[in-house]
């Protein structure tokens, strides 16, 4: 017994897994199965039950024991490269899920992430024991395991395709799955150096985009680091040493600036925590290495974020700052009012501080900072409740818009682009406004609830709509990716027909009501 089971009382299965092991595998990405029974390491379940009680109850706990047990049954005696026991992997892959507060059938399967993979289980056992969703996720994620993703810049465009289709279908898949790559190069000294490299290339080159994508900062900058240092040892290494040996420089300027704005928000009245910001050694490298710019000149700029309670504070700090240091004209961006595709808020400005040094400030309330660090993962966090509509519509929206700027980047095909928007969810249509905005709207809707969706004044007046730039009757039933102009007339009245042209509760009781 190798491991520290979940429960205090554990029902230890006759392990079967002897049977149904697959001959040795060769084709893995980052994890070799290698069995080396004898070795005895702890694989510790604790820190992770830790984690996820303080936002699961009692009940989900229970059934992601069973996964645990499972897990750690079929993955009994498999050993990974470090000498750890295999099931060890798949635990901090769910601790990482559960840091993100991911809801429970995730973190199932983040447990049971290898074990069709690796051993064999069937997608119907999945069923049969955890529940059709669970086995999804973990089917989804085996699938993604078999995409061979190859260094070429032209197949990159495909394994973006692959990996947003996956994630089209459940989002869930992709955060697992960057979770297991996280894992994977954080352990990847055990690995040889060859190898080392092409993983490290390929987080590069395909989970980092992603990572940057969704808008999950902690993991894109880790993934960032952790494969620069596999890529460029020596070049790590140095930077490494220099950036240590510049803290110590730093830190004066850096108590100077960062005392100056927290006593002069005091005196504002304004609750805002402060902190310095550092660069990742990547970051260094990039800036060095595209601008080319001296490492003094890189590190010559000193980052502070500034973290408020609400959006009007933001605004009001950005006001207090302005007075205490000089901004620097032009560098001033409101990412508030216009957020970032992947749904990233703050205010960006550039002061000249003491000795007339550029200090950057991110100003943000606490929820925008949630979501710059964990970005989507933000917004599929547990919840008690059913999500709300406007809650899931307001996600999808961020999400769709994601997708549409990867689409944009990598040329793909506007074929890509239709089989994403089917497969987000399969209950919606999603369409576009004259001037781009998208609108989700339930499968069936047609151009007259378009018209209610957008407004009830708009409803009310309509007279005629396009879709595609083409006159269409109000009853036409709208396709994904349809663009919707409503033209409106203020003598225009809704007649007790339109009823039966209308599928939305919004909109019926709308029409009824006039
Ligand atoms: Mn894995």
């Amino acid at each position: 017994m190798s491991l520290i089971p979940l429960d205090p009382t554990p029902t230890q299965t006759p392990s079967r897994t002897k049977g149904r092991r697959a001959p040795a595998k060769t084709a893995e990405p980052t994890e070799a199965a290698i069995e080396i029974p004898h070795r005895i390491t702890v694989a510790s379940i604790s820190p992770l039950t830790e984690k996820l009680n303080t936002y699961l109850n009692a009940s989900d706990l229970k059934i992601i024991r069973e996964a645990y047990r499972f897990s750690d049954e079929m993955h009994l005696g498999q050993v990974r490269r470090s000498g750890e026991p295999y099931i060890s992997h798949p635990i901090a892959v769910a601790e990482i899920c559960a840091d993100w507060k991911l809801d429970a059938q995730a973190i199932m399967a983040a447990l049971l992430h290898d074990v069709m993979e690796d051993q064999d289980v069937k997608k119907d056992e999945l069923i049969e024991r955890f529940g059709s969703p669970v086995a999804s996720l973990v089917d989804g994620l085996s699938k993604l395991e078999k995409i061979e993703f190859q260094s070429q810049i032209e197949a990159q465009a495909e394994n973006f395709r692959k990996m947003l289709l996956a994630m089209a279908r459940d989002v869930r898949v992709i955060l697992v799955k960057l979770a297991d790559r996280l894992h994977n190069m954080r352990t990847l000294g055990a690995m040889s150096t060859e190898k080392q490299r092409r993983i490290s290339r390929e987080t590069m080159e395909v989970y980092v985009p992603i990572a940057h994508r969704l808008g999950l900062n902690n993991i894109y900058r880790e993934l960032q680091d952790l494969s620069f240092s596999h890529l460029y040892p020596m070049r790590y290494r140095t930077l490494s040493k220099a950036v240590k040996a510049a803290r110590g420089n730093r830190r004066e300027v850096v108590g100077k600036i960062m005392d100056a704005v927290k006593l002069t928000l005091q005196q504002a009245g304004i609750a805002a925590e402060v902190h310095g910001r550092e660069k990742t050694l990547y970051g260094i490298y990039r800036k060095m290495h595209d601008k080319h710019l001296s490492f003094s000149q890189v590190l010559d700029v000193y980052g502070f974020r500034v973290v408020v309670t609400d959006f009007v504070q933001s605004y009001h700090t950005l006001g207090i700052l302005h007075g205490l240091f000089k901004p620097m004209p032009g560098k001033f961006k409101d990412y508030i009012a216009m957020p970032k595709l992947n749904g990233y808020q703050s205010l960006h400005t550039t002061l000249i501080g003491p000795y007339g040094t550029p200090v950057e400030f991110q100003i943000r309330t606490q929820d925008m900072h949630r979501v710059a660090e964990s970005g989507v993962a933000a917004h599929w966090l547990y919840k008690d409740d059913q999500a709300t509509v406007t809650d899931l519509q307001m996600r999808t929206h961020a999400w769709l818009q994601s997708l549409l700027d990867i689409q944009k980047q990598t040329g793909d095909s506007a074929e890509f682009l239709e089989h994403v928007k089917v497969d987000l969810f399969p209950d919606s249509v999603y369409v576009f406004t004259p001037k781009s905005k998208i609108i989700a709207l339930s499968r069936g809707a047609t151009a007259l609830d378009f018209a209610y969706t957008i407004h009830t004044d708009i409803g009310d007046q309509t007279i005629a709509a396009k879709i595609n730039h083409e006159p269409s009757p109000l009853r036409t039933e709208l396709r994904s990716g349809d663009i919707v102009e409503i033209i409106t007339s203020p003598d225009s009245r809704p007649t007790p027909n339109w009823l039966g042209y209308v599928r939305t509760g919004k909109a019926r009781s709308a029409i009824r009501h006039y």
